[in-house]
């Protein structure tokens, strides 16, 4: 786990740190699909600013994930670039939105925001494609690669087996 010792910054109000860290993160599991950073070790850009009462944390990164189309199971791969920023104020209540989840005990868990970060702008769907056709109800193929209908008596199996049901009668 990747994490920043807010002590050891010793930033006094107004100034700003920024400071470049590798994470490696696990794979995202989405949908029962395994979605993986490649490289695992996503480059995380943090500009850590201490405001008079709060710090405030600005994240950026940039990772490139890689699984299974939500369609058609083929490849699929995605860029995120992305943004967030977090406010910690250790004086602060709680729930007041000023002490950041991200902080424990004087210590930004980088990897775990990180992660949320990612997790947050994936796309609902992952696809291969905008207009992947996915693959068809009935046959399981890929329409991409074999695209067909089927006569509306084998949409469903199920009539197969009425069928020969009614011959044996
Ligand atoms: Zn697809
Ligand atoms: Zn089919």
């Amino acid at each position: 786990m990747t994490t920043i010792d807010l002590r050891r910054l010793r930033l006094r109000p107004g100034e700003v740190r920024e400071e470049r860290l590798d994470v490696e993160l696990q794979p995202f599991l989405l949908g029962g699909q395994r979605y993986e950073l490649h490289p695992e070790t996503v480059p995380v850009e943090l500009e850590i600013t201490r405001a008079s009462g709060a710090t405030v944390f600005d994240l950026r990164l940039h990772a490139h994930v890689v699984g299974p189309c939500m369609r058609c199971l083929g490849f699929a791969e995605l860029e995120v670039d992305t943004r967030a920023r977090e406010f910690h104020d250790p004086d602060a209540p709680p729930a007041d939105g000023l002490r950041s989840d991200y902080v424990a005990d004087d210590e930004l868990n980088v990897t775990d925001w990180a992660r949320d970060a990612i997790a947050l702008a994936l796309p609902e769907q992952i696809l291969c494609r905008d207009d992947c056709a996915g693959l068809c109800p009935v046959c399981g193929k890929d329409l991409n690669a074999e695209p067909h209908e089927h006569a509306d008596r084998e949409l469903d199996p199920r009539w197969a087996a009425l069928e020969s049901l009614r011959d044996q009668l």
